[in-house]
């Protein structure tokens, strides 16, 4: 699998401290970084990769875990996981197009349309990556609203700071977070949270999903959007065959990667279905929990309310 090194984006830094201190956020943002950007993004240079506070807690050192179809230790898999995404960071965007036939745009607005983002809101776009969702919440919300793309990842996140820089998104933030603490984020602060396609990458999904809860404000919603169950078995042994052999070979081809794109057909099968994550989020105390079905169950948006 390949390892890309990337380069810190030099984005200058034409803000002021005063600018960057964000209401999102518990701590201000260190004087000298770029723009919204919380901590200093890292060349990964080796096997080992920077992640950010709040990750690899070693909480359940010597537990097991599923990384695709691979058991490993649980500390192991924010490693593994963060491998993948730095290796297909900068093929990201166009292997989701060839890999979905840019059906992953439709699912995505549609789960915009559930959001109901109204202007002036502030938002929390978790494992946000590229930042397909945030670059439309940006606009959404509009100057008087603030978005926040975060995610675990440096190399993935510096290719959505780009992007969202470029389509002159002002109001966006860009936060390095783990999910399963959203450490920087101040309790009761976001009226929507959004993580899309990133909850099956997360080791510890309940404690994801209380963070989720703990930094929306009551009356705020979670949207989930997220690979599921297909509901219809012979579409599913189809769905099955291209999965485990189309994607990897995609991958091989375009990114040079077939083990990346091998873990995500094995991600998705090892999620839990439409039931058990709706329960999940019950569990973590969201209510009025309901989920749809995009595309025959291949993916489904989950919402709940913090009430
Ligand atoms: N949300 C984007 C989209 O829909 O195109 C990107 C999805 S990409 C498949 C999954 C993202 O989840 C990656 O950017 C990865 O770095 C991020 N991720 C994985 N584990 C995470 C964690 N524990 N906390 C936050 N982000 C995580």
């Amino acid at each position: 699998m390949s390892n890309e090194n990337q380069t810190p984006t030099t984005t200058p830094n034409t803000a002021t401290q005063s600018d960057k201190v964000s209401p999102f956020l518990s701590s201000p943002l260190p004087e000298g970084t770029p723009q919204g950007q919380q901590t200093s993004l890292q060349t990964p240079n080796d096997n080992k990769y920077t992640l950010p506070k709040g990750a690899n807690k070693n909480e359940h050192v010597g537990e097991t875990t599923h990384f695709g179809f691979e058991t490993v230790r649980t500390e192991e898999k924010e490693q593994k996981v963060a491998h993948v995404f730095h290796s297909v960071a900068k093929k990201y965007d166009l292997m989701n197009d060839l890999m979905s036939f840019g059906i992953h745009r439709l699912w995505k607005r549609f789960a915009i349309q559930m959001s109901g983002v109204r202007r002036g809101q502030h938002v929390l776009d978790i494992a946000g990556g590229t930042g397909d969702l945030a670059k439309v919440f940006s606009r959404e919300v509009g100057s008087q609203g603030h978005v926040v793309l975060s995610d675990i990842n440096e190399s993935m996140l510096n290719v959505g700071r780009d992007r969202l820089i470029d389509a002159g998104c002002t109001n966006v933030d860009f936060v390095l977070a783990n999910a399963e603490s959203l450490e920087p984020f101040e309790d009761n602060s976001f009226d929507l949270v959004t993580i899309s396609f990133g909850l099956r990458n997360v080791t510890n999904k309940e404690a994801a999903l209380e963070s989720m809860l703990r930094v929306l404000k009551p009356g705020g919603r979670l949207l989930i959007l997220e690979f599921s169950k297909p509901i219809f078995e012979p579409f599913s042994k189809l769905y099955d065959a291209y999965s485990f052999t189309a994607l990897p070979l995609m991958g091989k081809i375009i990114a040079n990667d077939s083990e990346s794109y091998k873990y995500l057909a094995e991600s998705i099968r090892m999620h839990p279905d439409q039931k058990t994550l709706k329960g999940m989020m019950e569990n973590a105390g969201f209510q009025n929990c309901d989920y749809h079905n995009l595309t025959a169950g291949i993916v489904a948006v989950h919402r709940g309310f913090k009430l």
